[in-house]
């Protein structure tokens, strides 16, 4: 049994995020950790991934986003030529509503349970192992800053935004097994790692669970970055810090409540305000605002005003995207039946293109829309006089020697020496 990642079309072609290129899948190693018995080809170059077919499989699995979805079919259609007999699709890809055609079985949420049957055992939830999984962070591109330990520590959503694939994708709630978490941490911590980031779509969601969890990190001494909701960054924000949060990012998404509630986000305006208060408070502390642009409710002048909005909240760093509707969720039904979905390009649907019909905003204006805010809100000169300056004078403030042994020394000479791509299962 092969599980893959889509292809790289060149050597360099991974997706970036936040100036982190993911060249791991967390869900195949999450898989592979579990499952031993099964094979995982991670983002691999097209040649590769033919001279791994030519080896014979049973099955072939893909693990996708929506995005990928035109690279995936060209990967099948290759298997099939090859002679697989199966072919599996997993990850949030497999929502979509073309899948279940293109494939023999698809699996939503996590799938260790499933495919160890496959194998005549079972790995039920509270059994699930964490696997080792890093990204190299580079602050400057083309130098390596640091090395960032990730974990998911919890599965699934309370909420339920209307934009969000998360509560369909993930429909049981589980955390993983903090045994497991911690053998993990032992490891980033031998190999120099000191900074965490736990992907969960909504960090604290479980307070005693993170009680614990936020306990480990700080026992071995771990800086971390998280996202969640305002509310939970508020209430547990003096913890979390005494605990090592450092970069808590927010999806704001608008600062208008019709907005917010037009997307049933159930989020106040005053709590991001809150949050903005009291975290510019806290030294060392780098907060990210995540922001949409094309609001259904909105003119390209009104979201020029909520950006602005959001600026002067004083986030240290914003992320943009345009409001895209995924498959299953409530945001694509609306979409699809009040205005229609014209853009139906996979690769659209990275959350920069206007994929329908916005009522008042075309493609073109929400291109130059999208890059005016981009301007706006993601300026290198804020990064430098404001961001730097939170980052190290309020590190030094709080952390004193440590912080220039961690952010200076030993990070990033131990990311020199880390091989990110290496599989280490335990
Ligand atoms: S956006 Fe965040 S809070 Fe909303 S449903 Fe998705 S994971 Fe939950």
């Amino acid at each position: 049994m092969l599980l893959c990642t889509v292809y790289r079309r060149f050597r360099g072609d991974y997706i970036v995020i936040a100036n982190a290129p993911r060249r791991v899948s967390p869900g195949l190693r999450f898989i592979k950790q579990n499952v031993p018995e099964v094979e995982i080809l991670e983002y691999p170059m097209w040649r590769e991934y033919v001279a791994r077919l030519r080896e014979g499989w049973d099955v072939v699995g893909f693990s996708f986003y929506q995005n990928e979805i035109g690279e995936i079919r060209r990967m099948v259609a290759e298997a099939r030529r090859h002679g697989v007999r199966e072919i599996w699709a997993g990850n949030y890809g497999a929502l979509d509503y073309s899948i279940p055609s293109l494939v023999d079985r698809v699996f939503i949420g996590p799938a260790e349970d499933e495919i160890a049957q496959v194998f005549g055992y079972r790995v039920r939830p509270e059994d699930i192992q964490h696997p080792v999984m890093m990204v190299h962070f580079s602050l400057i591109p083309g130098i390596r800053d640091a090395t960032f330990g990730l974990l998911y520590t919890a599965h699934g959503c309370p909420y339920k935004c209307s934009f969000c694939q998360t509560p369909v994708f993930e429909r049981h709630r589980f955390t993983i097994n903090l045994e497991s978490i911690e053998r993990v941490l032992r490891y980033y911590k031998k190999l120099g790692v000191t900074y965490l980031f736990p992907m969960d779509e909504l960090f604290g969601i479980y307070p005693e669970f993170t009680d614990k969890l936020t306990r480990l990190f700080a026992r071995y001494k771990f800086r971390w970055w998280a996202q969640s909701r305002a509310s939970l960054f508020v209430r547990y924000l003096d913890t979390w810090h005494e605990r090592g949060l450092r970069i808590p990012s927010v999806g704001v998404e608008s600062m208008l409540q019709t907005s917010l509630d037009g997307m049933n986000k159930r989020q106040n305006t005053e709590e991001i305000y809150e949050f903005c208060r009291r975290s510019s408070e806290k030294h060392g502390m780098y907060r990210i605002g995540y922001f949409m642009t094309g609001h259904e409710d909105m003119t390209a002048e009104q979201t020029l005003e909520d950006a602005a909005r959001l600026k002067q909240a004083g986030f240290d760093a914003h992320a943009v995207s345009v409001i895209t509707p995924f498959p299953q969720t409530p945001l694509w039904d609306k979409l699809s039946s009040r205005y229609g979905i014209f853009d139906h390009d996979y690769s659209h649907y990275k959350l920069q293109h206007l994929v329908w019909n916005h009522p008042h905003i075309s493609p073109a204006q929400m291109h130059y829309l999208q890059n005016t805010i981009i301007k706006l809100l993601v300026r290198p000169i804020d990064f430098i006089y404001k961001g730097l300056s939170r980052l190290i004078w309020g590190g030094l403030r709080q952390d004193g020697a440590g912080f220039i042994w961690r952010n200076l020394i030993k990070g990033p000479i131990a990311a020199l020496f880390i091989n990110d791509r290496k599989q280490v299962f335990f």
